[in-house]
């Protein structure tokens, strides 16, 4: 990244800017955040790797987007499917916000009103409503409050000095990659192992949104999307189980909020957490557009609509900036250039 993103800051200092502007004329940027964090917070109990800007850097964020893309709705997307040219000029891009914490609501939505653009929130319905955070938080407090050297798990010592946070990524890779039969009680089993609580519900209640929170933001504007009820990974799933979770988090949200749902993101969301199977059930869902993560810039005028690509978008403004101006240099997953296999996929 370091390389690329000299690379990137020289162009920019040369006027790149307005070149980008004009070869990336048909690309659609879509951000996936997680996390807006309080101002001048650097900690938290739960997961270091969702913890994104704070509001003044997604303010700055967001004014490069206004700045240098059209910024479009989940509403233009699903003109577009049908046949309907997308609004103003592109480059295009879209931003969207997973997993429901509070502060999309309480540090977001102020960033996202005052600037006056679109965005969608994915909320894993059912998380929401047991007041529930998602196994990477839970697997986070776990590891991070564990008092002992190293961990006996599954019969695998696994060291925590110095090492605290690849462990934390070991257990994500469980979740991630293994069959859900396999990760169904890790949780429990690795609180035991490590002898350290999972935290209550208390504890993960104050993270995130209400469905009251939800429906304001919805009523100013913002989309509301299924993130799955449990966000379990999908390709981790038996069929039935998949169904489940991409259709029944659809009528939920829909039956609470009185609201219609038309869009999906699959949790994780990379190329190895949903199949061909996932893609399948959203269009059987009856969902208009369904996300990925991870994966890349779209092409504005041919993108799979049940399998749109989303960009991590990195916190330092530079960097964003960078990303923002040349996605082909800086994630290249966004073409099949001949740099891509320069970098090896996470
Ligand atoms: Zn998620």
């Amino acid at each position: 990244m370091g390389k690329r993103l000299s690379i990137a800051k020289a162009l920019l200092r040369v006027g790149g800017g307005s070149l980008s502007r004009l070869i990336n004329r048909d690309l659609l940027l879509i951000f996936g955040y997680h996390r807006v964090r309080p101002a001048g917070s650097l900690e938290t109990p739960f997961d270091e790797g969702v913890f994104g800007p704070s509001p003044q850097e997604l303010h700055r964020h967001i004014e490069l987007l206004k700045k240098f893309t059209t910024v479009l709705g989940e509403a233009d997307l699903i003109a577009a499917v049908r046949g309907d040219p997308l609004p103003g000029n592109g480059p295009y891009s879209m931003i969207t916000f997973d997993d429901a914490y509070v502060d999309n609501f309480e540090l977001a939505l102020p960033v996202l009103q005052e600037l006056s653009v679109p965005a969608t929130f994915f909320v894993p319905a059912h998380l929401i409503e047991n007041r529930q955070l998602g196994w990477w938080d839970q697997i986070a407090f776990v590891v991070k409050n564990c008092k002992m050297p190293s961990i006996q798990f599954r019969g695998e010592t696994i060291d925590l000095a110095g090492r605290r946070q690849d462990a934390i990524r070991g257990f994500f890779n469980m979740m991630k990659l293994m069959p859900h039969t396999q990760t169904s009680s890790l949780i429990e089993e690795l609180s035991e192992a490590a002898e350290s609580p999972a935290p209550t519900t208390d504890l993960m209640d104050r993270e995130l949104m209400s469905w009251d929170q939800l429906a304001q933001a919805h009523k100013s504007g913002i989309t509301l999307g299924s993130h799955t009820c449990t966000h379990r990974v999908l390709a981790t799933l038996s069929d039935s189980e998949q169904a489940e979770e991409i259709s029944e988090s659809r009528r939920f949200i829909e039956n609470r909020l009185g609201i219609q749902v038309k869009s999906i993101a699959f949790p994780v969301g990379g190329v190895r957490q949903f199949n061909r199977r996932t893609v399948e059930l959203s269009e059987e869902a009856g969902y208009d557009l369904a996300f990925s993560f991870n994966t890349g810039a779209a092409r504005a005028g041919a993108f799979d609509r049940y399998a749109i690509p989303r960009l991590a978008p990195p916190t330092p403004t530079d960097e964003f900036n960078a990303l923002l101006h040349f996605p082909r240099l800086m994630d290249y997953r966004t073409t099949p250039w001949p740099g891509s296999l320069l970098r090896e996929s996470p």
